[in-house]
């Protein structure tokens, strides 16, 4: 059985009894949950003393931190938000778990059993994803639940979901008006290489080429994630962002593309250049570097290696040779189709 060490150390050992030296270990283990089998992180201590039918022992806290270890990896499989996501959105609004749930409507131990014990439903999870992204909603809903409130605490919520619409609200409203240019294409298609716009993703690959390459400029930045997304497409048949990229002169161009420049979470400086403004995109060290997978990595690798050290021009003038540039004409969506005909770099 494979396990890692975690640390030895000297303690009585309810095994057998005495004081000798104990091994905390950690190991993947695998449970039921709502039927189906759950593999999760369990930590344990060991005995090297006992026969091996029995050398293994937990205290309290690590039994209930392993539940919630394979709780939480069985949300994680569903799309569940974690119990420390949950804690999360809840102190993001200065709120004790039973406010929380008067706020929203619920039994007053309802939050405190998701932060703890129970897997939530999908309803309910959708709930607290709205109130997380948009503290309009949470508005909403303290309007609507109004009565479970002193004046004085619901005037303290109220100036809690203010402080929040300024700073989280901006970015929820952000990613609002780039999704409002996506409305046509909702379904994956050959505009979008069959897939939906991710905003998570689009701004964690972003942040990943600004971190290898220092200069990284609009123009040639908006030209690497075209080949990114058409270099995914020709390998596995979907992209990875789902921008929609038109032909313009410059070259394949998304379709929002001021707006993606806006969004909140894309690390952008504004520079003065000789004609116009530059946007000189930087590396956001906040966002999740998971979102990515190894081979979308290895896309980007490639992608990097091929036009670090391109200028804008450069770019431009090479993508004006492929036959997504010149079987489209001025301001058409290109096709995926035609976007996964690059040539092999
Ligand atoms: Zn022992």
């Amino acid at each position: 059985m494979e396990y890692d060490l975690i640390r030895k150390f000297q303690m009585e050992c309810p095994i057998c009894d005495e004081i000798h030296e104990i091994e905390m270990r950690t190991r993947i283990a695998t449970t039921i949950i709502k039927g189906e089998e759950v593999k999760y992180k369990e930590t344990y201590y060991f005995c090297s003393n006992c026969d091996e039918d029995e050398n293994e022992f937990v205290n309290g806290k690590m039994q209930n931190e392993n539940l919630m270890n394979a709780r939480n990896a069985f949300r994680e499989s569903h799309d569940l938000l974690t119990s420390n996501e949950i804690v999360a959105i809840r102190e993001s609004y200065g709120l004790s778990q039973v406010d929380f749930a008067r706020l929203l409507g619920w039994g007053e131990a309802t939050i405190s059993r998701y932060e703890s014990k129970a897997i939530q439903d999908e309803a309910y999870d959708n709930i607290l994803r709205i109130v997380k992204e948009n503290p309009l909603a949470a508005y909403e809903y303290l309007q609507k639940n109004c009565d479970k409130f002193t004046a004085q605490k619901k005037f303290e919520i109220k100036d809690k979901i203010m402080e929040n619409l300024d700073s989280f609200g901006r970015e929820y409203l952000k990613r609002q008006a780039l999704e409002s240019e996506y409305v046509n294409y909702q379904d994956p298609c050959e505009a979008n290489g069959n897939k939906n716009l991710d905003i998570d993703k689009l701004e964690n690959i972003v942040s990943y080429f600004a971190e290898k390459i220092e200069n990284l400029y609009k123009v040639k930045l908006m030209k690497m994630l075209w080949y990114a997304d058409s270099l995914s497409f020709k390998t596995s048949h979907c992209s990875m962002t789902g921008l929609v990229y038109c032909h313009e002169p410059m070259g394949a161009l998304p379709i929002g593309h001021y707006k993606i420049v806006g969004l909140e979470n894309i690390k952008m400086q504004e520079e003065e250049g000789y004609e116009y403004t530059k946007y000189h995109f930087l590396p956001n060290n906040k966002l999740d570097k998971l979102c990515l997978s190894k081979d979308e990595i290895k896309i980007l690798n490639r992608v990097i290696n091929k036009f670090k050290s391109f200028s804008s021009a450069d770019i431009v003038k090479y993508m004006h040779a492929e036959t997504a540039y010149t079987e489209t004409k001025d301001g058409e969506v290109i096709p995926f189709s035609l976007a996964s005909e690059i040539r092999d770099f």
